[in-house]
């Protein structure tokens, strides 16, 4: 058997189609900054991606590039005026260390990737308020591909503030009703856990880590994993996990687009509220 691929990049598509037809209806277009800080050549790269669906969309995209040694009430400063002028305002992960703070002076509401403490809380008790993206992607693509997760058990790999427990929360509100455990590099008998998944996902950022022992025949496999090799970009699962699977998400083309147009959608949405 081999498993079925669950194409992001055309769903992806499917949803910016969507978006440009509600952009069309705004009075303008809505506006999204980016904030780099120093010379990560991943976020670069991310950042063009952004840069490319916005265009595609109808979203006004700033980037505003910082040097690495920017102090931090500068930082700041950017921030607060953006917040003035701006749908949407992202800082491109990571940060320099000592810089992280700034991320708390993106107004709620301007917070497009769902960072904000205010948010994650708002997440935490099931009220509305920005998502963080690539959660929010998996959870739109396992609908769209037809993965409804109610009543199925989830297994995520990875407990990261910004993939693994946001994910995890999203799958167990009331309404989505998916049932769902959570595996970190802890949990002693790791395969035991993902083996019972109907819906495995791996979001641990080393490549093989989940092998096709640790899959249940037939689930569906969302690979989180973004890990640069000789070989390229791979993701979390190795190679032979196509082999067990029902469904799988590529690396590149799985979740990585979802994230973006996820982006875009709170752009989106943000500027509907304010405009
Ligand atoms: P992270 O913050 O480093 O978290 C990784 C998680 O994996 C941690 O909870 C860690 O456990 C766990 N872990 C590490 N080794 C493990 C092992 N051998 N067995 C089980 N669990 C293990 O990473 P992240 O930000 O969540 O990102 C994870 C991956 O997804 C990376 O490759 C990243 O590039 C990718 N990613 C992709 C997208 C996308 O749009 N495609 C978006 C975000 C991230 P502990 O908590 O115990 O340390």
């Amino acid at each position: 058997m081999s498993a079925k691929l669950i194409d992001g990049k055309k769903i992806a598509a499917e949803i910016e189609l969507e978006l440009k037809t509600k952009i069309l209806e705004l009075d303008s277009p809505p506006r999204l900054s980016v904030v780099q800080v120093g010379e990560d050549p991943a976020s670069t790269s991310y950042i063009r991606a952004k840069s490319n669906a916005a265009e595609r969309v109808g979203i006004e995209l700033t980037h505003h590039h910082l040097s690495e040694d920017v102090s931090k009430p500068d930082l700041e400063k950017l921030i607060i005026n953006l917040n003035e002028t701006e749908n949407g305002i992202i800082i491109q992960l990571p940060l320099p260390k000592g810089l992280e703070e700034a991320l708390d002076f993106i107004q709620p509401e301007n917070d497009v990737d769902g960072f904000h403490s205010v948010n994650l809380g708002n997440l935490v008790q099931g009220k509305s308020g920005m998502k963080p993206c690539t959660p929010a992607g998996i959870v739109e693509m396992l609908y769209r591909s037809g993965n409804n997760p109610e009543g199925k058990h989830v297994v995520i790999v990875g407990r990261s503030t910004i993939v693994g427990k946001p994910l995890a929360l999203l799958l167990s509100q009331k309404g989505v009703d998916a049932t769902v455990t959570v595996c970190h590099s802890r949990t002693p008998n790791i395969g035991e856990y993902c083996k019972q998944a109907d819906i495995l996902v791996a979001a641990v950022g080393y490549p093989n880590t989940i092998t096709s022992d640790m899959v249940k025949p037939g689930a569906v496999v969302i690979d989180v994993g973004v890990n640069r090799t000789e070989e390229g970009l791979v993701g979390d699962t190795s190679y032979d996990v196509r082999e067990v699977a029902g469904q799988l998400t590529p690396v590149p083309g799985g979740v990585g687009p979802m994230t973006v147009v996820m982006l875009m959608s709170n752009v989106v949405a943000a500027s509907l509220k304010t405009d």
